[in-house]
């Protein structure tokens, strides 16, 4: 007889909004962390787009540190700046959101255990009366007990805040081979005093700590961190790849968020992709429970909606992976020159480059 109650490892964002979804739709859900405070230490950014965190429906309004209005992108000498009229993006304290949604999955009935990791011997237990939902992370327990994907690509990161007074609304992008081989480096006004200051390596080049060490060395970025305080730093991973499985409909076992390698690789951001797919995960554990319907419907929904986006970003990432830093400069230069920056300020969708193409279409036949 098929399982039905439904236990999510992690309580990260994907976790606790496939929770939120999964009670709200009258399954018997709980949520399992190891940590004692969610989100605690935060190792990741929090820029979200803001039609993005509409569409997850999350009341996130209390999380906001600050508003972005775009991004000024550097490499080899050349700069271009994609800023839109309106606000794009909002800075979220990771802390606070992690907090918002753990509320909301309570609120809707969902149990959440803290304090508790889940090993090999635990997921066994849980199995046996439970639909298993791995949103445990890059390194993922649940992904390798239930076999579903070896070993992915990944980035290394490292990121600290500064002091750093009258900042603007503005993200910065560093392209640079050598600096940050496959990724690159950036700042992101947090506040408008606190800069994030961070970078992404492929691991075959080493350590991102040392490698952020050489970034903040380099004469610009010395000369905007003169006389500031560092106030944090930490090193994670990011998952730069969707796992090729994502479902075992036969175990009844599901992957959602960075467990599933659902990021954006031109830039790493997973939130809003991660949160897409829980609650896609959700829906198709309803219909398995209700009538049997296979749960591989999650991932036929997920890569029907997503997988044309995130080739795309998969596609800006070689770009600049095989371009390097001068060539990749030239191009923003030939695209300044072309008005690319105009078009990405009016119709850029951080998320969702086919919704960029699709509006631009529309809109040029009206
Ligand atoms: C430097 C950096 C910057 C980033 N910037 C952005 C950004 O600006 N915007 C954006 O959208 N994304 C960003 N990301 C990516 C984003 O942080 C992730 O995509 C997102 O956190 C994924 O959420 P998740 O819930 O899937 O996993 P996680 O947030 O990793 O949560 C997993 C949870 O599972 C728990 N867990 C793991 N193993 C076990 C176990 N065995 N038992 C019990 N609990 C377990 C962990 O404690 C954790 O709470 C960034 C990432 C990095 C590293």
């Amino acid at each position: 007889m098929a399982r039905s109650m439904v236990a999510v490892v992690g309580a990260g964002t994907s976790g606790l909004i496939a929770a939120r979804s999964l009670s709200r739709l009258g399954v018997a859900t709980t949520v399992y962390d190891q940590k004692r405070v969610l989100g605690y230490p935060v190792r990741a950014s929090g820029i979200l787009s803001i039609n993005g965190l509409k569409g997850l429906g999350i009341g996130y309004h209390s999380g906001v540190t600050n508003t972005l209005s775009g991004a000024r992108i550097h490499a080899g000498g050349q700069t271009m700046s994609v800023r839109s009229k309106e606000p794009i993006a909002h800075v979220l304290d990771r802390i606070k959101l992690n907090d918002i949604c753990r509320q909301e999955a309570e609120d809707a009935g969902a149990k959440v255990v803290l304090e508790r990791k889940v090993d090999a011997g635990a997921l066994t237990e849980l199995h046996k009366d439970n639909i298993i939902i791995g949103a445990d992370g890059p390194v993922s327990v649940v992904a390798k007990h239930f076999g579903l994907g070896g070993t992915q690509k990944h980035v290394l990161t490292y990121k600290a805040e500064y002091d750093v007074p009258g900042l603007d609304d503005m993200v910065d992008l560093f392209f640079d081979k050598e600096l940050a081989p496959d990724f690159f480096a950036w700042f992101c006004p947090n506040t408008k005093n606190v800069l994030e200051v961070g970078i992404g390596i492929n691991p075959g080049h080493g350590n991102a700590k040392a490698a952020f060490d050489r970034f903040v060395k380099t004469p610009d970025v010395a000369k905007v961190l003169d006389g500031a305080r560092m106030l944090d730093g930490a090193a994670c991973i990011i998952p730069m790849q969707l796992r090729k499985r994502i479902v075992d409909a036969e175990q009844e076992v599901l992957l959602v968020g960075d467990a599933a390698g659902q990021i954006k690789p031109s830039t790493g951001g997973g939130i809003i992709f991660g949160g897409h797919a829980a609650m896609m995960a959700a829906d198709a554990v309803k219909d398995h429970i209700e009538s049997g319907a296979s749960l591989d419907a999650y991932e036929k929904r997920f890569r029907k909606l997503f997988m044309p986006d995130i080739k795309m970003h998969a596609f800006v990432n070689r770009l600049y992976s095989k371009f390097g830093t001068r060539g990749f400069g030239r191009m923003l230069g030939i695209m300044n020159a072309l008005g690319m920056d105009g078009f990405l300020s009016r119709y850029g969708d951080m998320d969702r480059p086919t919704v960029m193409l699709r509006r631009f279409f529309l809109r040029s036949r009206a």
